[in-house]
This record gives C-alpha cells, structure tokens and sequence, in this order.
C-alpha cells in the first residue's frame, strides 16, 4: 500500500463509511499546489518528489476525486511552504494556476522577512485573497518553538486588517493552543485587528486533541477566527470547536497533497505521532492491518464530530462548503 495510489481498499472504505456523509460539492480551505522544480533537487520533500512533478489545478482535480469521488471540489489554494522552496515562483505558479478558477481563491506564501509593500503588491496584482506563514522561516531553532511574531510578524497581520485578508496559520509549540502565548498573541490580534481574517490549521494544530480542548476557551466570543479540519486524523479537537466556537467556524479542509499520504496521526502523551508504514509494525495477528489515506481518515474524524455533536445536514454542508464560500463572498 504506497502513498499517492488509491486503490479498491480506499474506493472501498469511502463508499461504506464516507458517501453517505459527504456532501454533493465541497470547498476545500486548505489545499497545496506546487511545482516540484520550485524545489532544489536535493532539498525535495519526499511527499512531493513522491507524487506528480507539477501539481497544478488539472492534477488537483484528478487526485482530489479519489479522496472525494464525484464532487466537484473549489478551494483556497497556497503553495507548500518549505525552507528552500523558490516563494515567488511558487506564488507566480499559483497565480497562473488561479486565472481559470474564478470560484476557488489562492493565498500566498509569506516568509516573515518579506516586506509589507510586497505583500500589498502582489495582492493585489495577482488577487490573492490571504497569506500563508510558516514556522520553517522563523529564526529560531528549531523552528516547531516558534512564537507566532517569530514567523508571522504584526505588520503582516496590519496588512491582512487593511486589505481585509485572510492568514492561513499553523502554530506551533509543543502544546499549540493550550500554550498561553500563542493564546495571548491570538487574541489580542484578532481583537486588535478585526478585519483580518485568521484561520486555524489543522483545528489549531489540534493532532494532540487535549491541547485544542484546554486551549479553545481562550478564543471565545472572536468573531474573526475560523479553524481548518485538514489532516486532524483524531478525535476531539473539531468537536471542542463545534461546542465552544459554533459549527459555522470550521472550514473543512483535504492538506493536498498531504491528502494523498497513509496513516493517521494520534495524540501520545502531551505530543503526537503521524503513524506511517515506516515507523509501524503492521504485521498483527487479529487482522489485515493496512493504512488508509490520509485525507479519508481525516474525513471519518470529521464525521464523528458531526455525530457526537449533533450536527444536521444543512450545518455539515456549512462545514464542507457554506462557511468557506461565506468567508471569501463566493455564495453560488
Ligand atoms: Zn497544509
């Protein structure tokens, strides 16, 4: 079972599991495009040189119907953020990409060390709805100790608050969300800057589920802050989401093309581990252990938030597509 290949075993487990729950069409608010040579040859994440060497709309459609089969899939689309990854060109490529997609929307990667003025630029020029950090271009080290200001500095926050963007961001430190600076920065710029729009990856980078419950208390009653569903392969953090935040904040998101790797990840302890054929011993007696995709696994999570937390179908339809439509005025 190799990453990047569906086959019946995936077919199989979405038509049982996952037809019935997901909706006729979906907008996806957290999806990656690429070109495989914006990467030094030697520097390639292996889930890239894994898959197609470009990576753009025409790929994304293939490749997202295996994980979504039959519905037609917009998004908000980024590039994959890297430490050696050739930004403008990847900003360029996605800009391009974007022309013919009127319904889907495009954030750009934004390195702490690019100025102001060029994110107000190429916003504009390439009508770019938001910003993409990472904590792969903070200077501290490692990086995952990052504090929000260490690699999304506030004046990109101001820009977002002037031009109405929205920021796509992964926080880091060991306990993500319960960790109160990355608290205490959140709030005070989403209060700070109401006409920013923020957008939580991975439920807060909720893969520990705990730390995303003890933490989301802390961001109540915010009105600009929105949280993505992609790649959260374990229970709790969502449904902490759903009850404290409204449904109507959560943005389902695919990570393509993390999408397109197997295994899941779990919280262990006060951390987590992304569970793969490599770091696991799948040889079990009780059965025939294989590792499904990640983008399904991530889908069942999504499911059983919507069970446990009693939502109808009209409120998972906001979740696969009303909420990010409304957030990027896309309303059909
Ligand atoms: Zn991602």
């Amino acid at each position: 079972m190799k990453d990047w290949i569906a086959t019946d075993f995936d077919r199989e487990l979405f038509d049982r599991e996952l037809n019935a729950f997901v909706p006729d069409h979906v907008f996806d608010a957290h999806a990656h495009l690429y070109r495989a040579d914006h990467f030094p040859a030697d520097k390639q994440p292996a889930l890239i040189g894994g898959g197609p060497p470009i990576a753009g709309m025409k790929e994304f459609d293939e490749r997202i119907d295996e994980i979504t089969p039959g519905r037609p899939t917009e998004a908000l689309f980024f590039p994959f953020p890297n430490t050696f990854v050739d930004v403008d060109a990847e900003n360029e490529f996605l800009y391009e990409e974007l022309k013919n997609r009127p319904h889907s929307r495009g954030q750009m990667l934004t390195p702490p060390t690019m100025s102001p003025d060029t994110i107000r630029e190429t916003v504009k020029r390439c009508g770019f709805v938001g910003l993409k950090c990472y904590h792969v271009w903070s200077p501290r080290k490692p990086t995952f100790d990052s504090f929000i200001e260490e690699f999304l500095p506030e004046s990109h926050v101001q820009v977002a608050d002037e031009l109405g963007l929205s920021i796509t961001l992964h926080i880091v430190r060991s306990r993500a969300l319960a960790d109160t600076a990355n608290q205490e920065t959140l709030r005070k710029w989403c209060q700070k800057y109401p006409n920013m729009r923020m957008i939580l990856a991975h439920a807060a980078r909720g893969f520990n589920a705990h730390h995303t419950i003890e933490g989301i208390h802390s961001l109540k009653g915010l009105r600009n802050v929105w949280f993505d569903t992609s790649a959260v392969t374990d229970c709790g953090a969502i449904e902490s989401i759903i009850r404290v935040m409204g449904h109507d904040r959560v943005l389902y998101g695919s990570d393509f093309p993390v999408s397109h790797l197997r295994g899941r990840c779990v919280g262990l302890g006060d951390s987590f581990l992304w569970i793969s054929s490599s770091n696991t011993d799948l040889n079990v007696p009780y059965g025939d252990l294989k590792l499904a995709l990640v983008g399904h696994e991530s889908l069942r999570t999504v499911k059983v938030a919507a069970l446990s937390t009693g939502l109808n179908d009209s409120q998972v339809e906001d979740i696969f597509f009303r909420n990010g439509e409304k957030l990027f005025g896309l309303g059909r």
